[in-house]
């Protein structure tokens, strides 16, 4: 970094801007489980702050990555440039407008308090996505997340009214309106959805709320096998009893939540994790159905919770998951396929064939409810031969969900960690169409660079 940089930046941060070891550390890696070093972090707390390092960065052609609370699972907040990480998460505060149901937030809100503080005036936000207990509104918006309500509710996009962006040349723009009707003029908002920091900063967010719904009730079935559970899901979605929350666990998972000391009943190959909101009366009738329903497919067992403390228990053991697999190697690659939900048998077999093929170990739980299953090919990284193993694996894994209609990415996004089976789901030319929309966002590449898209090819 230039000094004149330096200097410029320093001035307008004071503090706030930091390039000690500690804090270059503390910034260089999120759950990919890679660390990149930035040269410095800034920590902004006023939009036109964002702006002003956006401004200086351009002028000294700095890389700048934005960053919540780095909790991402594709490598998005590694600044594999340099450059300055721009941490958000200072700008973090929250407003409920209870007239208009609409959450006004700063991108660093954590999504665990956008939740309580919907709650707090009965209204809901429904994305839950397992990291909600830290991970920031702003990033979740980057990576459009989704979580075991997205069964129901769908995932973050349907939920994000208006944006305000600062632009990769300082400006600052909003797209959107927190109206529940708006058609003017090309509808931009989305753009930035998913997007992961390359097309701008999100420095303000307006959220649509629902009315809480009054009651929530959980369930837990267990299956013979992956396969049974796997069918159970299409039989309950093709019924159209339309669950709340619906998460499958396969034998691995069972497997390490036993080893990490939970209660498991029985020794079952799956199991499902299903919830029913809305009128509390009716909730028992509707879980009931969905047993029904189950029950011609390899049920094994069913348990209810009993009140709200069990309920929420079996939503606390699902989100613990993630990180209790670890035990099967030292290195996880985690995929978030997705498929049409009527599909979801077919990549359970398709998995099993791997599995046999590859000797690997494949462990699979997820959102199933929304055709979204995180396939996590676990090894360690030592073992000879493993990483082209994995590899092939990996591509064989993704042509087969892209030859079913479904997608490489479900929540977790690009990043770094996806680029290169990017070709598996998009031609040449949709590439080419996306690295010109990046080009008018962002015409010197500094925002985020490096990341979601592959390099062209030789020809393009
Ligand atoms: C244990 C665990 C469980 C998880 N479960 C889920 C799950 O159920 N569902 C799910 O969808 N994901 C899940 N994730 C992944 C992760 O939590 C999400 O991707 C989340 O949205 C990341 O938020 P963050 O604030 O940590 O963003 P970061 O990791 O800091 O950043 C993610 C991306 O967003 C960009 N970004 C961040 N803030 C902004 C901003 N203000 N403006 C522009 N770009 C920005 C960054 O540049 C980066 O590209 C999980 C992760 C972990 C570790």
């Amino acid at each position: 970094m230039k000094e004149q940089f330096l200097y410029e930046i320093k001035k307008l941060l004071k503090q706030r801007f930091r390039d000690s070891q500690e804090q270059r550390v503390l910034n260089s890696y999120d759950a990919m489980n890679r660390m990149i070093l930035p040269d410095a972090v800034a920590e902004p707390v006023t939009e036109e702050e964002v702006a002003s390092i956006i401004m200086l960065c351009a002028g000294f052609r700095v890389p700048v990555v934005p960053r919540g609370a780095g909790c991402g699972f594709s490598g998005g907040a590694l600044p594999v440039r340099g450059g300055l990480v721009l941490n958000l998460s200072r700008m973090n505060d929250i407003v409920i407008d209870r007239d208009n149901l609409v959450a006004e937030a700063g991108p660093g809100a954590v999504t665990a308090d956008v939740h309580k503080a919907a709650e707090a005036v009965n209204l809901f936000y429904p994305p839950d996505p397992a990291s909600m207990a830290v991970s920031t509104i702003g990033g979740n918006i980057a990576e459009n997340a989704g979580g075991p309500r997205a069964a129901k509710y769908g995932v973050t996009k349907e939920y994000v009214l208006a944006l305000r962006v600062v632009l990769a040349d300082g400006s600052i723009r909003t797209f959107g309106r927190p109206l529940r009707k708006d058609v003017a003029g090309y509808n931009l908002a989305p753009l930035f959805v998913g997007s992961e920091g390359t097309l701008g900063v999100i420095t303000r967010v307006w959220l649509k709320l629902l009315p809480k719904p009054e009651a929530a009730l959980s369930s837990i079935l267990s299956f013979d096998t992956a396969l049974s559970a796997a069918r159970a899901i299409s039989a309950i979605v093709a019924a159209g009893l339309n669950p709340s929350r619906l998460e499958i666990m396969d034998s691995f998972c069972i497997q390490s939540l036993k080893e990490a000391g939970h209660n498991i009943d029985g020794d079952p190959g799956a199991v499902l994790m299903v919830e029913v909101d809305g009128d509390a009366v009716q909730l028992p009738g509707q879980l009931n159905r969905i047993r029904e329903v189950a029950k011609k497919h390899g049920l094994l067992s069913f348990r209810q919770a009993g009140n709200e403390a069990e309920n929420e228990k079996i939503w606390e053991l699902r989100r613990s998951l993630s990180p209790i697999i670890n035990s099967f190697g030292d290195t996880k690659m985690n995929e978030d396929v997705v498929v049409p939900r009527s599909g979801i048998p077919e990549l359970f077999s398709f998995v099993e064939q791997l599995r046999k093929k590859s000797g690997l170990t494949i462990v699979c739980f997820g959102h199933a409810g929304d055709g979204n299953i995180h396939v996590n090919v676990m090894y360690n990284a030592a073992t000879p031969d493993i990483e082209e193993k994995v590899e092939t694996t990996l591509h064989q894994l993704f042509e087969k969900v892209v030859a079913m209609g479904g997608s490489i990415s479900g929540e977790h996004g690009i990043g770094i960690a996806k680029q290169r089976f990017m070709r598996h789901q998009f031609s040449e030319a949709e590439l080419a169409l996306m690295r010109r929309i990046k080009q008018v966002f962002d015409p010197l590449n500094l925002l985020n660079p490096g990341k979601i898209l592959p390099e062209p090819e030789k020809t393009e």
